[in-house]
């Protein structure tokens, strides 16, 4: 066989077979065979709140179940010019969160807390958006930390050994996630290290690398050259399979594990020799945030993210409002938990979402339940970490969701 010939068939077999192709297609027709959900049984405080419309249900829950804290969009790290790789200084970064809607921005440059000591937090401190300052950890072999609610002091040099890292920024009271977990480019694989609390369990960068190859930049294109790059990012909405899987496993293990949205905005893409601007952090912050049920200050939202009071979505497919609760079994226990909470055995697990919205509540990786119409009730008889996935759904056929999109993802519940 010519040469020429034998690579041509290398390349179309490598294209065919990129995962994020038959993913993308996958994801357009899913069938889900609907478990019915056992009837509810009406607590007191349900009762009480029957006739609530799902806004002021939203306010409820922010306001009797959490203080004054309400539900905060944030684009999570994102890097500037100023301080590491990104495009843009942080005036440029706030001006696009301001376009873009969002409520804070959580900056993340690499391996410096140094916007915090120069004290942008106080700048932007009662504004929306305000910001807030982590810090990106390189650890030897290319991978990534977040270090979260972090002093403005602190100082650690790249590439050391990940558990050292994780373990200098447990000393300072930080908060150590892992970043861009499944990456193509910069996969973590340190898993046995001990002490960190979360994961990105979705990254747009990685999901972006993912799902553009050879094949898709054949439609991805003339999409982008007709209707603009926020229409590619739309497309790239799909189910980050890899990072949920290594969230499940760690939940699986019985381990209390926080799940984020992020971005690692730089505004830069390296094509070739060349960069170029896209994403815009403008269409970046549209396209995925994280949602925080907290008030508007940096320690507030440190709180909830360290108690997983959040959820992450795909906001360019319709800005998401999504609330999982327990209630407690009938005759009694505790009041109603939100996500990141304990429940106790026999409680009743309720998701709730736009009409639109599929719901799917999985335990351990594997789907347990999953309702159509944005409502979900479930009671969970054995303990386990539970957490919710949102699909937008275009129309149902049988047990087929036509033109379903993952939407959203909620922290779990912890039934103990
Ligand atoms: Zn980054």
């Amino acid at each position: 066989m010519a040469s020429s010939l034998r690579t041509k068939l290398r390349i179309a077999t490598t294209v065919l077979g990129a995962r994020g192709f038959w993913d993308a297609l996958a994801g357009r027709f899913l069938w889900q065979p609907q478990i019915p959900s056992p009837p509810l049984v009406p607590t007191k405080s349900e009762t009480e709140r029957e006739g609530v419309g799902q806004s002021e249900e939203r306010a409820e829950a922010g306001g009797s179940v959490r203080g004054s804290a309400t539900w905060l969009r944030g684009a999570l790290h994102v890097h500037t010019c100023t301080y590491s790789d990104g495009a843009g200084t942080i005036e440029e970064v706030m001006d696009a969160a301001k376009a873009a809607g969002v409520d804070f921005v959580l900056l993340t440059d690499h391996n410096t807390m140094r916007p915090k000591a120069d004290g942008l937090e106080e700048r932007y401190a009662g504004q929306t958006p305000f910001l807030i300052v982590g810090d990106e950890i390189t650890v030897k072999g290319g991978a990534f930390l977040l270090a979260l609610d972090m002093p403005g002091e602190f100082e650690f040099a790249p590439g050391h050994d990940p558990q050292v890292a994780i373990d200098a920024i447990l000393a300072v009271g930080g908060l150590p996630l892992v970043s861009l977990p499944d990456d193509m480019k910069h996969p973590w694989d340190a898993w046995d290290a001990t002490g960190c609390e979360g994961l990105e369990a979705l990254n747009l960068s990685t999901v972006a690398r993912e799902h553009i190859n050879l094949l898709s930049l054949a439609w991805l294109l003339p999409l982008w050259k007709s209707k603009g790059e926020l229409a590619v990012l739309r497309a790239l909405c799909t189910r980050p399979d890899a990072s949920l899987a290594s969230w499940d496993r760690l939940l699986a293990l019985g381990k209390k594990q926080i799940g984020l949205g992020a971005l690692d905005a730089h505004a830069l893409m390296k094509i070739g020799k060349k960069k170029h601007p896209i994403p815009s952090y403008e269409n970046s912050f549209r396209a995925v945030t994280t949602h925080i049920l907290a008030t508007p200050t940096p320690a507030a939202i440190h709180a909830a993210i360290r108690a997983g009071h959040c959820y992450f979505a795909y906001d360019c497919l319709g800005e998401l409002a999504l609330e999982f609760r327990s209630l407690p079994p009938p005759g009694g226990g505790q009041g109603v938990g939100i996500m990141g909470d304990e429940a106790p055995v026999g409680a009743t697990l309720t998701a709730t979402g736009p009409e639109t919205a599929l719901l799917r509540l999985y335990k351990a990786g594997e789907g347990v339940v999953a309702a159509g119409k944005g409502t979900l009730h479930y009671r969970a008889e054995s303990p386990g970490a539970y957490r919710v996935e949102a699909y937008l759904v275009g129309a149902q056929r049988g047990p087929f969701f036509v033109g379903a999109r993952p939407w959203g993802f909620t922290n779990p519940i912890y039934v103990v």
